[in-house]
């Protein structure tokens, strides 16, 4: 019994340290597993702080941000390079309408608008004087023709080359049409002109004012805004000329330059120079200028009523201009 009693006691002692022996190892196993607990969390952590921060925006943004990054620079090009371009090739643009007149020396001299034909002489070739209609009508003489059969040692005056009076900008290229012919505009700054040559001119008063009463059919005539009125200018017009002129608006003239030839192109009879002289708003430039005919087109139309009897344009006597000392 005694040995069996003992048996069973010690059976119970081993069964107890075997429990107490795999207690032990399975303690010492889940404190070895949980130690790697806070090793993993920290491995993820840094994963995820180097996941979160630009490393994962970068892992999955990079083939992102690489393809921005390629067409990126693409789109930048294509539409930069051009846009750089622009400026470039624009920045220029803004800078001619710089040719500022205010600082312009004035002018000293006027030319003959005929070539070998001194002005002392154009008196005495004068065919049809100047006679302005009133205002707003669309009659008389608003210039001054010059004629001549025989001059000196020259028979007739076809082809004889016409000149500038004045240096100035063209304002006018008229190419034929009725009643100027061929015929070109030049405009010259007021500013350019000394004092006492403006008081001898003669000049209107001008008001800038359209002409109430005109005696022609217009269109509506509302002054471009680039038109400068208070800076005046005067504007001498040639016509019927041989051929349509060589120059175009905008370009440059000197006193004496060339600007055609005596012809009897439009409303004329034959050859002679007939010459304009207005004073009106600066800046203005017409792009044809024609009347009475019935494939005129409305800006020609409006340009010849601005130009005839708007009163914007003021007519001179030419012969003031030309007899200046
Ligand atoms: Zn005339």
């Amino acid at each position: 019994m005694k040995r069996k009693i003992f048996l069973s006691s010690i059976r119970r002692v081993l069964f107890t340290v075997i429990l107490a022996v795999l207690f032990a190892g399975l303690a010492a196993a889940c404190t070895q597993t949980s130690s790697k607990f806070p090793i993993a969390p920290a491995a993820k952590k840094t994963e995820l702080d180097s996941g979160e921060s630009p490393a994962v925006v970068r892992e999955t943004g990079s083939p992102l941000m690489t393809q921005p990054a390629e067409s990126a620079p693409a789109i930048v090009r294509e539409t930069g390079s051009p846009l750089i371009n622009q400026p470039a090739a624009g920045t220029p643009t803004l800078v001619p309408p710089a040719p500022t007149p205010t600082f312009s020396p004035l002018i000293q001299q006027i030319c003959s608008p005929l070539e070998g034909v001194a002005l002392s002489d154009l008196q005495s070739i004068t065919s049809n004087p100047f006679q302005p209609p009133k205002p707003g009508m669309d009659d008389g003489h608003m210039g001054v023709d010059f004629a001549f059969y025989r001059y000196k040692d020259r028979v007739g005056m076809q082809g004889l080359p016409i000149h500038s009076v004045l240096p100035g900008i063209v304002s006018a290229a008229l190419d034929d049409v009725y009643p100027y012919g061929n015929a070109i505009i030049i405009e010259t700054p007021l500013s350019q002109l000394p004092g006492e040559w403006i008081k001898t001119l003669d000049l209107p008063v001008y008001s800038g004012v359209p002409n109430e009463n005109i005696n022609l059919t217009c269109p509506p005539m509302y002054p471009p805004v680039n038109w400068d009125f208070e800076h005046l200018s005067l504007y001498l017009l040639y016509a019927h000329m041989l051929e349509p002129t060589s120059l175009q608006r905008g370009d440059q003239v000197a006193c004496g330059g060339e600007l055609g030839y005596v012809g009897t192109t439009g409303y004329s009879v034959n050859d002679h120079l007939h010459l304009e002289v207005r004073l009106g708003p600066g800046g203005a430039s017409f792009e044809g200028m024609t009347h009475y005919t019935a494939n005129s087109i409305l800006h020609q139309r409006l340009n010849y009523c601005f130009w005839r009897v708007s009163g914007f344009f003021q007519m001179a006597e030419p012969m003031n201009l030309l007899s200046l000392p």
